[in-house]
């Protein structure tokens, strides 16, 4: 069974939460603060972490960054509130693999869990998915190989496959990647276009980057046969 850590101090938030991925099958272990939350990774490592930024005695960002210098390679969750420094989280090196801001809704969350737990047992059994991220490193794979990106490039792919499965806006892509909702969108076509290349996908049928018209486009990484 797969074990799940949660760490929230708000019962409003880790009741539903802990019921909810309990319903899907996994086993959850609940800490209420930041030195519960590490005293949980020293034994048998949870598959994954989901750690509340605003929690007492040491902050998520804190756990987080030292449970990573204990050599944990579990995926990690973080869960802040509006107007916490997102940047802080991914862009930093606290080590967190993905962000979701409250207030959420379950089934999203949901997903953002399957992803990264399904990501990690790719890492650990070696996988067949043609495209591996390791956003610490900053660092691309395609069938095992490195593919050399620019920073953009990089932010870009990172932004899209964290959504893996679906559509990611225009807009959203501009602000994460560019932190401008304005700029020519070109700009972003030209980077697409670029990294499609890069990766070998067919801009005339493409089948890791998907343009959905209209709207933006949908990170594809399925395994292959
Ligand atoms: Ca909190």
């Amino acid at each position: 069974m797969m074990r799940v850590l949660l760490a929230e101090d708000d019962e409003t938030i880790s009741e539903p939460l802990s019921r909810a991925l309990r319903r899907e099958g996994y086993s959850v272990d609940v800490a209420e603060d930041g030195r519960a939350a590490l005293t949980s990774t020293e034994g048998e490592a949870p598959d994954l972490v989901i750690l509340d930024i605003g929690l007492p005695y040491l902050d998520g960002l804190e756990v987080c960054r030292r449970i990573r210098q204990e050599g944990l390679t579990s995926p990690v969750l973080i869960l802040t509130a509006r107007g916490d420094e997102v940047d802080t989280v991914v862009g930093l090196d606290a080590g967190a693999d993905d962000y979701v801001t409250k207030p959420f809704r379950l089934a999203e969350l949901l997903a953002r869990v399957r992803a990264l737990l399904r990501r990690g047992n790719d890492q650990r059994d070696g996988g067949d998915r043609p495209i591996t991220i390791d956003t610490k490193a900053r660092q691309a794979f395609f069938r095992g190989q490195e593919v050399a990106l620019t920073a953009k490039e990089f932010d870009l792919l990172r932004v899209l496959a964290r959504e893996e499965g679906r559509v990611v806006p225009r807009e959203t892509l501009m602000l994460e990647v560019w932190d401008s909702w304005f700029g020519s969108t070109k700009t972003l076509d030209m980077h697409i276009s670029v990294l499609r290349r890069k990766l070998g996908d067919d801009a005339n049928n493409p089948r890791y980057i998907v343009t959905v018209r209209g709207v933006g486009f949908r990170f594809q990484n399925e395994p292959e046969q």
